[in-house]
Protein backbone atom coordinates (compact mmCIF):
# COMPACT_ATOMS: atom_id res chain seq x y z
CA UNK A 1 0.00 0.00 0.00
CA UNK A 2 2.78 2.68 0.71
CA UNK A 3 4.74 2.18 -2.23
CA UNK A 4 2.29 1.95 -4.41
CA UNK A 5 0.48 5.57 -2.58
CA UNK A 6 4.21 6.61 -3.31
CA UNK A 7 4.32 5.64 -6.63
CA UNK A 8 0.55 6.98 -7.82
CA UNK A 9 1.99 10.26 -5.84
CA UNK A 10 5.14 10.45 -8.08
CA UNK A 11 2.86 10.02 -10.97
CA UNK A 12 1.10 12.77 -10.54
CA UNK A 13 2.48 15.42 -13.25
CA UNK A 14 5.07 17.12 -11.83
CA UNK A 15 5.50 15.53 -8.72
CA UNK A 16 8.42 13.56 -9.63
CA UNK A 17 10.80 16.42 -9.26
CA UNK A 18 8.56 17.85 -6.27
CA UNK A 19 9.32 14.56 -3.85
CA UNK A 20 13.11 14.24 -3.83
CA UNK A 21 13.22 18.04 -3.39
CA UNK A 22 11.08 18.09 -0.39
CA UNK A 23 13.70 15.65 1.24
CA UNK A 24 15.75 17.41 4.43
CA UNK A 25 13.05 19.81 4.57
CA UNK A 26 9.95 20.02 7.43
CA UNK A 27 7.75 17.09 7.11
CA UNK A 28 5.38 17.50 4.59
CA UNK A 29 1.78 15.77 3.69
CA UNK A 30 -0.86 15.57 1.02
CA UNK A 31 -3.82 16.26 2.71
CA UNK A 32 -7.63 16.47 1.74
CA UNK A 33 -9.28 16.36 -1.43
CA UNK A 34 -6.06 15.42 -3.04
CA UNK A 35 -5.85 12.30 -0.73
CA UNK A 36 -9.51 11.67 -1.49
CA UNK A 37 -9.29 11.88 -5.16
CA UNK A 38 -5.82 9.65 -5.15
CA UNK A 39 -7.83 6.82 -3.63
CA UNK A 40 -10.69 7.42 -5.78
CA UNK A 41 -8.48 7.41 -8.73
CA UNK A 42 -10.20 10.36 -9.96
CA UNK A 43 -8.06 13.61 -11.24
CA UNK A 44 -7.62 16.52 -8.49
CA UNK A 45 -5.79 19.64 -9.98
CA UNK A 46 -5.40 21.89 -6.89
CA UNK A 47 -2.55 20.08 -4.49
CA UNK A 48 -2.80 20.79 -0.63
CA UNK A 49 0.26 20.16 1.66
CA UNK A 50 0.44 20.12 5.04
CA UNK A 51 3.41 21.01 6.79
CA UNK A 52 4.49 19.96 9.95
CA UNK A 53 6.50 23.10 10.41
CA UNK A 54 7.01 26.39 8.89
CA UNK A 55 4.71 26.28 5.31
CA UNK A 56 6.18 29.41 3.74
CA UNK A 57 9.94 28.63 4.71
CA UNK A 58 9.68 25.36 3.28
CA UNK A 59 7.68 26.87 0.02
CA UNK A 60 10.42 29.10 -0.31
CA UNK A 61 13.35 26.66 -0.02
CA UNK A 62 11.27 23.87 -2.54
CA UNK A 63 10.72 26.92 -5.40
CA UNK A 64 14.60 27.84 -5.02
CA UNK A 65 15.80 24.14 -5.22
CA UNK A 66 13.46 23.61 -8.65
CA UNK A 67 13.31 27.06 -9.93
CA UNK A 68 9.68 28.16 -9.43
CA UNK A 69 7.84 30.57 -8.13
CA UNK A 70 6.64 30.60 -3.98
CA UNK A 71 3.90 33.26 -3.73
CA UNK A 72 3.30 33.78 -0.30
CA UNK A 73 -0.03 34.60 1.65
CA UNK A 74 0.96 36.84 4.85
CA UNK A 75 -2.07 36.44 6.61
CA UNK A 76 -3.21 32.97 6.37
CA UNK A 77 0.47 32.12 6.72
CA UNK A 78 0.73 30.14 3.32
CA UNK A 79 2.32 29.53 0.31
CA UNK A 80 1.55 28.40 -3.28
CA UNK A 81 4.38 27.21 -5.86
CA UNK A 82 4.00 26.88 -9.34
CA UNK A 83 6.14 24.51 -11.09
CA UNK A 84 4.82 24.57 -14.90
CA UNK A 85 1.57 23.48 -15.16
CA UNK A 86 1.95 22.36 -11.09
CA UNK A 87 0.15 24.24 -8.06
CA UNK A 88 1.13 23.33 -5.06
CA UNK A 89 -0.59 25.40 -1.70
CA UNK A 90 1.18 25.09 1.66
CA UNK A 91 -0.41 25.15 5.29
CA UNK A 92 1.55 24.55 8.26
CA UNK A 93 -1.05 21.68 9.82
CA UNK A 94 -2.88 23.57 13.21
CA UNK A 95 -5.40 23.32 15.38
CA UNK A 96 -8.87 25.32 15.42
CA UNK A 97 -11.61 25.42 17.86
CA UNK A 98 -14.67 27.87 17.15
CA UNK A 99 -15.38 30.71 20.08
CA UNK A 100 -19.09 30.38 19.05
CA UNK A 101 -21.28 28.44 16.65
CA UNK A 102 -20.31 29.39 13.15
CA UNK A 103 -17.75 31.99 13.70
CA UNK A 104 -14.00 31.95 12.18
CA UNK A 105 -11.85 29.37 14.11
CA UNK A 106 -9.16 30.17 16.22
CA UNK A 107 -6.13 28.72 14.74
CA UNK A 108 -2.91 27.66 16.32
CA UNK A 109 -0.12 25.71 15.07
CA UNK A 110 -0.01 21.86 16.27
CA UNK A 111 0.70 18.47 14.65
CA UNK A 112 -0.73 16.07 11.84
CA UNK A 113 -3.20 14.59 14.00
CA UNK A 114 -4.81 17.84 15.34
CA UNK A 115 -5.13 19.42 11.18
CA UNK A 116 -7.10 16.31 10.08
CA UNK A 117 -9.53 16.46 13.67
CA UNK A 118 -10.27 19.88 12.43
CA UNK A 119 -11.77 18.82 9.15
CA UNK A 120 -15.11 18.67 7.80
CA UNK A 121 -15.65 14.59 6.83
CA UNK A 122 -13.64 11.77 7.29
CA UNK A 123 -12.53 11.12 3.32
CA UNK A 124 -11.33 14.40 3.47
CA UNK A 125 -9.67 13.61 6.51
CA UNK A 126 -7.38 11.73 5.75
CA UNK A 127 -3.22 12.50 4.77
CA UNK A 128 -0.38 10.88 2.93
CA UNK A 129 3.66 11.68 3.35
CA UNK A 130 5.48 12.83 0.93
CA UNK A 131 8.92 13.14 3.15
CA UNK A 132 11.35 10.42 4.40
CA UNK A 133 10.38 7.10 5.82
CA UNK A 134 7.14 8.36 5.95
CA UNK A 135 6.67 8.85 2.05
CA UNK A 136 3.45 6.76 0.82
CA UNK A 137 2.57 6.16 4.24
CA UNK A 138 -1.48 6.69 4.89
CA UNK A 139 -2.68 8.50 7.90
CA UNK A 140 -6.09 8.30 8.33
CA UNK A 141 -6.41 8.57 11.98
CA UNK A 142 -11.26 8.71 11.10
CA UNK A 143 -11.71 5.98 9.03
CA UNK A 144 -11.88 7.64 5.85
CA UNK A 145 -10.73 4.80 3.58
CA UNK A 146 -13.51 2.65 5.17
CA UNK A 147 -15.40 5.25 4.52
CA UNK A 148 -14.68 6.02 0.77
CA UNK A 149 -14.89 2.48 0.22
CA UNK A 150 -18.36 2.47 1.09
CA UNK A 151 -19.48 5.90 -0.29
CA UNK A 152 -20.36 7.41 3.05
CA UNK A 153 -20.10 11.15 3.81
CA UNK A 154 -19.15 11.45 7.30
CA UNK A 155 -18.93 13.88 9.99
CA UNK A 156 -15.71 13.75 12.68
CA UNK A 157 -17.61 14.36 15.48
CA UNK A 158 -21.77 15.69 16.66
CA UNK A 159 -20.78 19.21 16.83
CA UNK A 160 -19.75 19.47 13.47
CA UNK A 161 -22.58 21.00 11.77
CA UNK A 162 -23.01 23.30 14.99
CA UNK A 163 -19.36 24.82 14.60
CA UNK A 164 -19.64 25.68 10.93
CA UNK A 165 -22.90 24.98 9.42
CA UNK A 166 -20.99 25.89 5.79
CA UNK A 167 -20.51 22.00 6.35
CA UNK A 168 -24.39 21.48 5.67
CA UNK A 169 -23.77 22.24 1.68
CA UNK A 170 -20.57 20.52 1.62
CA UNK A 171 -21.74 17.42 2.53
CA UNK A 172 -24.59 17.93 -0.17
CA UNK A 173 -21.56 18.67 -2.59
CA UNK A 174 -19.46 15.91 -1.72
CA UNK A 175 -22.71 12.89 -1.76
CA UNK A 176 -23.74 14.31 -5.08
CA UNK A 177 -20.62 14.93 -7.07
CA UNK A 178 -19.22 11.45 -5.32
CA UNK A 179 -22.09 9.52 -5.54
CA UNK A 180 -22.15 8.97 -1.86
CA UNK A 181 -24.51 8.52 0.73
CA UNK A 182 -24.97 11.02 4.02
CA UNK A 183 -23.74 8.51 6.64
CA UNK A 184 -27.67 8.02 8.74
CA UNK A 185 -26.03 9.23 12.01
CA UNK A 186 -24.28 12.56 9.83
CA UNK A 187 -27.84 13.04 8.40
CA UNK A 188 -29.39 13.59 11.59
CA UNK A 189 -26.96 16.12 12.90
CA UNK A 190 -27.57 17.61 9.49
CA UNK A 191 -31.21 17.56 9.62
CA UNK A 192 -31.30 19.05 13.41
CA UNK A 193 -29.18 21.85 12.30
CA UNK A 194 -31.02 22.59 9.68
CA UNK A 195 -34.05 22.77 11.64
CA UNK A 196 -32.18 24.03 14.61
CA UNK A 197 -29.96 27.41 13.80
CA UNK A 198 -29.60 26.49 10.46
CA UNK A 199 -26.56 28.32 8.97
CA UNK A 200 -27.73 31.77 10.41
CA UNK A 201 -24.64 31.74 12.33
CA UNK A 202 -22.15 32.09 9.44
CA UNK A 203 -21.41 35.34 7.64
CA UNK A 204 -23.20 35.88 3.80
CA UNK A 205 -19.41 35.72 2.15
CA UNK A 206 -19.03 32.07 3.08
CA UNK A 207 -22.18 30.84 2.20
CA UNK A 208 -21.80 32.29 -1.09
CA UNK A 209 -19.03 30.59 -1.25
CA UNK A 210 -20.23 27.51 -0.68
CA UNK A 211 -23.54 27.65 -2.22
CA UNK A 212 -22.12 28.80 -5.47
CA UNK A 213 -19.81 25.58 -5.88
CA UNK A 214 -22.69 23.32 -5.05
CA UNK A 215 -24.85 25.28 -8.22
CA UNK A 216 -22.19 25.23 -10.06
CA UNK A 217 -21.82 20.98 -9.63
CA UNK A 218 -22.54 19.01 -13.14
CA UNK A 219 -25.11 17.18 -11.41
CA UNK A 220 -26.99 20.21 -10.01
CA UNK A 221 -30.98 19.54 -10.08
CA UNK A 222 -30.12 16.30 -7.63
CA UNK A 223 -27.45 18.66 -5.53
CA UNK A 224 -30.32 21.07 -5.13
CA UNK A 225 -32.94 18.11 -4.55
CA UNK A 226 -31.17 17.07 -1.80
CA UNK A 227 -30.49 20.34 -0.32
CA UNK A 228 -34.61 21.10 -0.46
CA UNK A 229 -35.03 17.48 1.35
CA UNK A 230 -33.05 18.23 3.81
CA UNK A 231 -34.59 21.28 4.97
CA UNK A 232 -31.64 23.56 3.48
CA UNK A 233 -33.15 25.69 1.49
CA UNK A 234 -35.21 27.38 4.63
CA UNK A 235 -31.97 27.11 6.50
CA UNK A 236 -30.54 29.62 4.25
CA UNK A 237 -33.81 31.62 4.72
CA UNK A 238 -37.48 31.04 5.83
CA UNK A 239 -38.87 32.29 2.54
CA UNK A 240 -36.75 30.20 0.03
CA UNK A 241 -38.27 27.46 -1.59
CA UNK A 242 -35.97 25.35 -4.07
CA UNK A 243 -37.33 24.17 -7.02
CA UNK A 244 -34.49 21.51 -8.14
CA UNK A 245 -36.18 21.59 -12.05
CA UNK A 246 -36.38 25.25 -12.71
CA UNK A 247 -32.78 26.14 -11.29
CA UNK A 248 -31.14 23.04 -13.19
CA UNK A 249 -33.11 23.85 -16.73
CA UNK A 250 -31.90 28.03 -16.01
CA UNK A 251 -28.43 26.55 -15.63
CA UNK A 252 -28.65 24.50 -18.50
CA UNK A 253 -30.51 27.69 -20.51
CA UNK A 254 -27.36 29.76 -19.56
CA UNK A 255 -24.81 28.35 -21.99
CA UNK A 256 -27.49 29.31 -24.74
CA UNK A 257 -27.78 32.73 -23.94
CA UNK A 258 -24.35 33.58 -22.49
CA UNK A 259 -25.12 34.18 -18.99
CA UNK A 260 -23.31 32.70 -16.52
CA UNK A 261 -24.72 29.21 -15.04
CA UNK A 262 -24.43 29.88 -11.23
CA UNK A 263 -25.74 32.83 -11.40
CA UNK A 264 -28.56 31.98 -13.35
CA UNK A 265 -28.92 29.51 -10.96
CA UNK A 266 -28.72 31.42 -8.01
CA UNK A 267 -31.53 34.13 -9.82
CA UNK A 268 -33.71 30.61 -10.15
CA UNK A 269 -33.23 29.76 -6.44
CA UNK A 270 -34.29 33.23 -5.56
CA UNK A 271 -37.23 33.35 -8.15
CA UNK A 272 -39.87 32.22 -5.67
CA UNK A 273 -39.66 35.54 -3.80
CA UNK A 274 -37.30 37.88 -4.68
CA UNK A 275 -38.21 41.14 -3.23
CA UNK A 276 -38.68 38.79 0.36
CA UNK A 277 -35.23 37.61 -0.70
CA UNK A 278 -33.55 40.81 -1.95
CA UNK A 279 -32.07 41.28 1.80
CA UNK A 280 -30.27 37.83 1.66
CA UNK A 281 -28.98 38.06 -1.54
CA UNK A 282 -27.57 41.48 -1.07
CA UNK A 283 -25.35 40.21 2.39
CA UNK A 284 -24.08 37.37 0.34
CA UNK A 285 -21.75 40.06 -1.04
CA UNK A 286 -21.25 39.17 -4.67
CA UNK A 287 -19.66 42.47 -6.86
CA UNK A 288 -22.65 44.84 -6.96
CA UNK A 289 -23.31 43.98 -11.08
CA UNK A 290 -23.32 39.94 -9.85
CA UNK A 291 -26.14 40.69 -7.13
CA UNK A 292 -27.91 43.24 -9.40
CA UNK A 293 -27.79 40.80 -12.37
CA UNK A 294 -29.41 38.05 -9.77
CA UNK A 295 -32.33 40.16 -8.52
CA UNK A 296 -33.41 41.69 -11.78
CA UNK A 297 -33.39 38.64 -13.67
CA UNK A 298 -35.35 36.92 -10.23
CA UNK A 299 -37.81 39.88 -10.34
CA UNK A 300 -38.09 40.07 -14.40
CA UNK A 301 -37.97 36.85 -15.90
CA UNK A 302 -41.56 35.40 -15.36
CA UNK A 303 -43.46 38.77 -16.60
CA UNK A 304 -40.33 38.63 -19.65
CA UNK A 305 -41.88 34.50 -20.00
CA UNK A 306 -45.15 35.95 -20.14
CA UNK A 307 -44.79 38.98 -22.39
CA UNK A 308 -42.37 37.32 -25.33
CA UNK A 309 -44.93 34.71 -25.49
CA UNK A 310 -47.48 37.04 -27.36
CA UNK A 311 -46.70 37.77 -30.79
CA UNK A 312 -44.25 40.63 -31.18
CA UNK A 313 -42.45 42.56 -33.39
CA UNK A 314 -39.24 42.15 -34.00
CA UNK A 315 -38.95 46.15 -32.37
CA UNK A 316 -40.78 45.04 -29.64
CA UNK A 317 -38.89 41.82 -28.84
CA UNK A 318 -35.68 44.14 -28.66
CA UNK A 319 -37.57 46.72 -26.39
CA UNK A 320 -38.19 43.91 -24.04
CA UNK A 321 -34.47 42.22 -23.79
CA UNK A 322 -32.35 45.09 -24.55
CA UNK A 323 -32.03 46.06 -21.11
CA UNK A 324 -31.83 42.75 -19.31
CA UNK A 325 -28.89 40.63 -18.56
CA UNK A 326 -28.27 37.46 -19.69
CA UNK A 327 -29.33 35.62 -16.23
CA UNK A 328 -32.88 37.03 -16.78
CA UNK A 329 -32.97 35.20 -20.31
CA UNK A 330 -31.73 32.17 -18.85
CA UNK A 331 -34.51 32.10 -16.38
CA UNK A 332 -37.03 33.18 -18.91
CA UNK A 333 -36.24 30.41 -21.12
CA UNK A 334 -36.50 28.26 -17.62
CA UNK A 335 -39.51 29.42 -16.94
CA UNK A 336 -41.08 28.51 -20.59
CA UNK A 337 -40.69 31.34 -22.82
CA UNK A 338 -40.23 30.65 -26.59
CA UNK A 339 -36.98 29.68 -27.88
CA UNK A 340 -37.39 32.27 -31.17
CA UNK A 341 -37.76 35.57 -29.75
CA UNK A 342 -34.71 35.23 -27.78
CA UNK A 343 -32.68 33.56 -30.39
CA UNK A 344 -33.86 36.35 -32.70
CA UNK A 345 -32.57 39.08 -30.53
CA UNK A 346 -29.12 37.37 -29.67
CA UNK A 347 -28.47 36.42 -33.46
CA UNK A 348 -29.34 39.83 -34.75
CA UNK A 349 -31.86 41.75 -33.22
CA UNK A 350 -29.16 42.93 -30.12
CA UNK A 351 -26.23 44.27 -33.08
CA UNK A 352 -28.25 46.60 -34.95
CA UNK A 353 -27.96 49.59 -35.38
CA UNK A 354 -28.61 52.90 -37.16
CA UNK A 355 -26.08 54.11 -39.95
CA UNK A 356 -26.40 58.08 -38.82
CA UNK A 357 -25.84 59.27 -35.37
CA UNK A 358 -27.23 62.35 -33.50
CA UNK A 359 -24.38 64.58 -35.46
CA UNK A 360 -26.35 63.88 -39.08
CA UNK A 361 -29.35 64.86 -37.53
CA UNK A 362 -27.85 68.00 -35.83
CA UNK A 363 -25.59 68.91 -38.92
CA UNK A 364 -29.63 68.99 -40.72
CA UNK A 365 -30.51 71.57 -38.28
CA UNK A 366 -32.14 70.00 -35.81
CA UNK A 367 -30.98 71.04 -32.06
CA UNK A 368 -29.73 69.22 -29.83
CA UNK A 369 -32.42 67.69 -27.27
CA UNK A 370 -34.95 64.94 -26.19
CA UNK A 371 -36.56 65.17 -29.11
CA UNK A 372 -33.29 64.70 -31.63
CA UNK A 373 -33.02 61.33 -28.87
CA UNK A 374 -36.40 60.29 -29.81
CA UNK A 375 -35.88 60.64 -33.76
CA UNK A 376 -33.10 58.36 -32.86
CA UNK A 377 -35.13 55.77 -31.02
CA UNK A 378 -37.63 55.49 -33.11
CA UNK A 379 -35.52 54.87 -36.34
CA UNK A 380 -33.97 52.20 -34.81
CA UNK A 381 -37.76 50.62 -34.26
CA UNK A 382 -38.52 51.30 -37.81
CA UNK A 383 -35.35 49.85 -39.01
CA UNK A 384 -35.72 46.52 -36.85
CA UNK A 385 -39.12 46.24 -38.38
CA UNK A 386 -37.38 46.23 -41.46
CA UNK A 387 -39.53 49.30 -42.73
CA UNK A 388 -36.30 51.10 -43.43
CA UNK A 389 -33.58 50.04 -44.21
CA UNK A 390 -29.94 52.02 -45.52
CA UNK A 391 -28.41 55.28 -44.63
CA UNK A 392 -30.53 57.64 -46.90
CA UNK A 393 -34.03 56.04 -45.40
CA UNK A 394 -32.92 55.95 -42.01
CA UNK A 395 -31.83 59.81 -42.14
CA UNK A 396 -35.31 60.33 -44.54
CA UNK A 397 -37.16 58.71 -40.95
CA UNK A 398 -35.15 60.24 -38.50
CA UNK A 399 -35.56 64.11 -39.77
CA UNK A 400 -39.32 63.49 -40.36
CA UNK A 401 -39.91 62.49 -37.08
CA UNK A 402 -37.61 64.68 -35.22
CA UNK A 403 -39.59 67.38 -37.11
CA UNK A 404 -42.88 66.15 -36.24
CA UNK A 405 -42.07 65.98 -33.24
CA UNK A 406 -40.91 69.90 -33.09
CA UNK A 407 -44.13 70.89 -34.14
CA UNK A 408 -46.14 69.18 -32.07
P1 LIG B 1 -13.17 19.79 -3.66
O1 LIG B 1 -13.48 21.08 -4.33
O2 LIG B 1 -12.99 18.65 -4.58
O3 LIG B 1 -14.03 19.52 -2.52
P2 LIG B 1 -11.26 19.85 -1.65
O4 LIG B 1 -11.72 18.65 -0.91
O5 LIG B 1 -9.80 20.08 -1.80
O6 LIG B 1 -11.76 19.93 -3.10
P3 LIG B 1 -11.56 22.46 -0.46
O7 LIG B 1 -12.80 23.26 -0.25
O8 LIG B 1 -10.47 23.00 -1.32
O9 LIG B 1 -12.03 21.06 -0.95
O10 LIG B 1 -10.98 22.15 0.95
C1 LIG B 1 -9.77 21.45 1.14
C2 LIG B 1 -9.84 20.61 2.39
O11 LIG B 1 -9.99 21.46 3.52
C3 LIG B 1 -11.04 19.66 2.45
O12 LIG B 1 -10.74 18.42 1.84
C4 LIG B 1 -11.25 19.53 3.94
O13 LIG B 1 -10.37 18.59 4.48
C5 LIG B 1 -10.87 20.89 4.46
N1 LIG B 1 -12.03 21.78 4.61
C6 LIG B 1 -12.51 22.66 3.69
N2 LIG B 1 -13.58 23.31 4.17
C7 LIG B 1 -13.79 22.87 5.41
C8 LIG B 1 -14.73 23.16 6.45
N3 LIG B 1 -15.71 24.05 6.26
N4 LIG B 1 -14.60 22.49 7.60
C9 LIG B 1 -13.62 21.62 7.80
N5 LIG B 1 -12.72 21.28 6.88
C10 LIG B 1 -12.79 21.89 5.70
Amino acid sequence: MTAELRERIASLPGMERVLPALEGLDPAYLVGGAVRDLLLGVEHLDLDVAVDGDARRLARELADRLGGDAVEHERFGTATVTLGDLELDFASTRRETYPRPGALPEVEPAPLAEDLRRRDFTVNAMAIGLTGGDAGVLHDPHGGRADLEQGLVRVLHDRSFEDDPTRLLRAVRYETRLGFRIEPHTEALARAQASGDGLSTVSGARVRDELLDLLGEPEVGAAVARMAELGLDRALHPLLRADARLIERARDAASEVGADPVLAALAALVACDPDGLAGWVDDLHLTRGRSAAVLRAARGARPLADALRRELAPSAVHALLHSEPPEALALALALGAPEEPIRAYLDTLRDVKLEITGEDLKRAGIPEGPALGRALRETLRLKLDGVVSGRGDELRAALETARRREGE
